[in-house]
Formats: C-alpha cells, structure tokens, sequence
C-alpha cells in the first residue's frame, strides 16, 4: 500500500474527496458567512474599503472575526488555504475521522471550556494506554503505565525544578521577571545538562521533552515550563492537557465561531502584499486582486511572516522572531493503523528516536490507530522505515497503512505548533503583541498564557487583537 504523506502547498488532502474536506472545514458556514455585519455595518461590495481585513483563517482569525462583526465592524477574512483551520485541520484515515494538526483540549484551557460550552459541543476523553514501552539503555522494556508515569513525574519535578517560582502566574509569563533572567536563556538541552542524570534517566527526560521542540537545542527551557505550571505543575496536569477530543473534531468549534461571525470569508486568498498609504491599508492576493481596510489583523504563524511584503516593514521584534522561528521546525504527526498488539501502548524513544512519542488512539477490528510524533531521522514517506520504527515499540506489529502531515514542509506553516527559543520570551513579550500603526496580530505564537502549541493561547491571542483593531478603527 502507498503510505499517504502530506506535504501540501495549498493544504489539500489527495486522500479526501472535495466534497467532505469541504464539510470537515465547515464551508457551508463560511458560504452563508457573506452578509452585512450588525449595527448598520452593512458593506456594499468587496471592492469597497472594509473596517479591518483579517489574514488568516485559523483560531486566531476565526475568534476576531467573531468578535469583530459581534461589534458591528465590517470584516474581510483572507485565507491562503481551500479550508479553515490552519494548523488544525480535521480530515479522515483508515475510514475514521482524524487530526492532522491540533488534536487535543486539556482541562483548565478556560477560553476552549467557553467555546464549547456557547455552541454545545461535548468532548471524549483519549484512550488511556494499557502499557507504556520507555528506552532502557540499548533496548526497550514495558511497565505498566502508572509505574512508568510516576517515575517520569519524579523526573520533571526535578527537571522543572524553580518554575513554580518564576511562573508563579503562569498565565502572566512576565510576573516574575526578575527570576527568569537566569533561566530564559537556558535551552532544554542546557536544562538536562545541569541534572545528574543516569544514562536511562537521561533517555527518558531527553526523550520526554524532544517531541515538543523536535530537538533539545532549539527549544527554550521557559517554553515548556510556562506549559508545566498552566497544567498545575504536576506530570500528571502535564499528560492531561492531551487528554479531551470535542465532538465533532477540531475543526468544528471553529466552525462553528465562524458560522456566528458574519464576516465575509474568501478561501484560496494568500496574500503577498499588505502597504499603508494614507488613511487606508490595501492588502493584494497572489492573483492581483486588492482590497482596502482601516485595519489588518495579521493572524499568520509568526514563520510565515516574512512571505508577505509590508509596507512599511514590520519592528525589529517581529523580524527578529521570524528570522529565530517560533513554530517547531521539526513537526511530523503520523497516523498509524496497526495490528499485532492487544494493547493500548504508550511510548517513547530516546531523543533520537525516529518516532519519538507514540499514543493509543482508537480500536479497529483487527487493530489500532495510533499517533506518532516523529523526529527528524524518519523518513515518512518510507513506509518499511515506519513499521521498522513502530517495530522497536511492538516487535509484533504491522502496518497496514499510515498518512503523515509534515508541518515544516507546510507553505503557510513552515513549521510546527510554536515553542519560544531560549531568550524569545524575554526579548519579545509584549512588544510582539502590541499594533504597530493600523497593523494588528494575533496567533497562537505570540500569545501570552498557552501560547504556541495550544488552540487556547490562539483564541487568547485573537480576543487581544479584537480588542486592539475595535480601538484602532475607531
Ligand atoms: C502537529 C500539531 C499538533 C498540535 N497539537 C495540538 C493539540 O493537541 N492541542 C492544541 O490545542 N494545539 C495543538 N497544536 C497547536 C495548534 O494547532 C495551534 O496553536 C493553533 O491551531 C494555531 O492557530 P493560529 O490561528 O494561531 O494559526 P494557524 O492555525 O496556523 O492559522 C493561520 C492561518 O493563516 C493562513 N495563512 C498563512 N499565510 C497566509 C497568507 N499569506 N495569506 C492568507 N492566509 C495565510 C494559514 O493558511 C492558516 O490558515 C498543534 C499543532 C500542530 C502543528
């Protein structure tokens, strides 16, 4: 069987038919989404200049949108892709719906709690594993999931040592200011060097944290610390924050925010150029086309940043984190179907592992669906390569298939869930956050609390943006 790997310019499935990648990205609301917005914003033609233009048609864009039009402001939404949802996308493998990209809400993420309690939209708690398979030396051994998840939660008591002091508010990163001189600069590479470590010891924190940063080097300590203390401060918090699946899939909480926005949505729109020239800002599309607004919302991942041409260009924090990236530059999710286990197998690899975190998913008859995030030595599209890697986890397994979606290689991603660099967080908040002119921007990547990785710090990052453009085009 042909492994199924996605690497696409425009986010097109060639394993999903138009018509249901359509449904999954809940067109048939942005189609009934062109009507005036409320409050006498009613807007005569797309030619005519708009209140604010929103680039960006992920959780962040889809919240201003929202908010936008919920305050009589007439808003243009352009979206690079043929679907909504950006790093989150909804889509189907082995005849069962999957993630491709965000996958998962964890209890506390109060925005997503508000988002799905307004539209009734339930959740489903993940499979927990029945066993959990962690790297000893040379080999692999199986322990029963609690043993192996106490073990790792004495491991990051240690690891995370201090970040109960400096994220004492962890959703106000900069509380503590002053502690995190010491260690914001500190890589989690740098961090695992500071323990005394033994060698298992060491394969099992380098390999717990590896998946999240693709590699030790390139994430910030702070990074996963500040997500540490949001979940509690506990491994326990930490593992359940990839715990709940909303009904319906991810894509359909955005679907629905985007089916109450009555902002005008245009799909295959990637804008290529945004210039201020008086009292408006035109924003042109690949194709030539040019529209005109007070204010642009710029709810594009932070490594996107620099395919668009602005004029005037954007403040030296903007350019420097675009240069620096913030989205992960190794992030490979992998759907596996497999069969050869009854078990449902938690595991992970060393931190150079070519699958470096593996997690039960559903069961099919004869098997089960699992997700593999991959590190940087696994060729995807290899497919022998892919069960020899799902092979060192269940020697007995089989692959019956797997569709993987490859971020970095991803033209309106270029790169993965965000995780601040050592240094980013204090070099760049709050001044990534702030306007700059009739510029707005909003993302995930730049937000305050769960930023990066996290649908929440999107919806946070986008009520912030809403905020800022009402001021500004007024
Ligand atoms: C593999 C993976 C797993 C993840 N797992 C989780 C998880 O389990 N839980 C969780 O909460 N989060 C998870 N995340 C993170 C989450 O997906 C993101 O934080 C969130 O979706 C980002 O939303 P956003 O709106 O900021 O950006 P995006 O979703 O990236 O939206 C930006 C939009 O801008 C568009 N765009 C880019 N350039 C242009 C242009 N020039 N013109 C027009 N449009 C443009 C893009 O096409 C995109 O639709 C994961 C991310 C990845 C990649």
């Amino acid at each position: 069987m042909r492994p199924h790997v996605d690497t696409p310019a425009n986010g097109t499935s060639p394993g999903v038919g138009r018509r249901s990648l359509l449904k999954a990205a809940g067109a048939t609301a942005i189609a009934s989404a062109v009507a005036a917005a409320g409050s006498g914003a009613a807007h005569a033609s797309e030619d005519a200049p708009w209140d604010v233009i929103v680039i960006g048609a992920g959780y962040a864009g889809g919240t201003v949108a929202r908010e936008l039009t919920a305050r009589g402001l007439s808003t243009l939404v352009l979206e690079a892709r043929d679907r909504i949802g950006g790093r989150v996308w909804t889509s189907t493998f082995a005849g069962e719906r999957v993630e491709l990209g965000g996958g998962w809400f964890g209890p506390g993420q109060q925005l997503v709690e508000r988002e799905l309690e307004r539209y009734s939209i339930g959740t489903t708690l993940d499979v927990a594993p029945t066993v959990a398979v962690m790297p000893d030396g040379n080999g692999y051994r199986s322990a029963p999931p609690e043993e192996t998840f106490g073990r790792l939660g004495t491991l990051f008591d240690e690891f995370y040592a201090g970040s109960a002091e400096y994220f004492s508010r962890p959703l106000e990163p900069l509380h503590r200011k002053d502690l995190l001189q010491s260690v914001d600069r500190l890589s989690l590479a740098d961090r695992i060097g500071q323990l005394d470590l033994s060698p298992v010891d060491h394969q099992w924190v380098a390999g717990s944290t590896a998946p999240f940063a693709g590699s030790n080097d390139w994430g910030g300590l702070t990074g996963l610390a500040q997500w540490y203390q949001l979940a509690g401060g506990t491994y326990d918090g930490f593992h359940s924050t990839m715990s709940l699946r909303p009904d319906g899939g991810m894509t359909s909480v955005l679907s629905a925010m985007f089916a109450e926005s009555t902002a005008v949505v245009r799909l295959n729109s990637r804008v290529t150029s945004v210039s201020r020239a008086g009292a408006w800002t035109q924003v042109r599309l690949s194709g030539g086309q040019a529209y005109r607004s007070r204010v642009v919302v710029v709810a594009t991942p932070v490594n996107t940043w620099n395919t668009i041409a602005f004029t005037p260009g954007l403040p030296k924090v903007h350019t420097d984190a675009v240069r620096e990236g913030v989205g992960v530059p190794h992030a490979t999710k992998v759907w596996l179907h497999v069969r050869g286990s009854s078990e449902a197998v938690y595991a992970q690899s060393d931190e150079t592992g070519p699958i470096q975190l593996l997690l039960p998913q559903q069961e099919l008859p004869g098997g089960r669906l699992y997700v593999g995030f991959t590190g940087p030595s696994l060729d995807v599209s290899d497919r022998a390569a892919v069960q020899a890697a799902v092979r060192r986890f269940i020697p007995k397994a089989t692959l019956v298939g797997h569709r993987a979606m490859e971020w970095s290689k991803d033209t309106y991603a270029r790169g993965g869930w965000g995780l601040r660099r050592p240094g980013q967080l204090l070099r760049q908040l709050p001044a990534i956050q702030e306007p700059h002119g009739q510029l707005v921007f909003a993302g995930s990547d730049i937000a305050s609390g769960w930023y990066g990785a996290f649908v929440e710090g999107a919806i946070e990052s986008g009520l912030r943006a809403a905020d800022q453009a009402v001021t500004l085009a007024h």
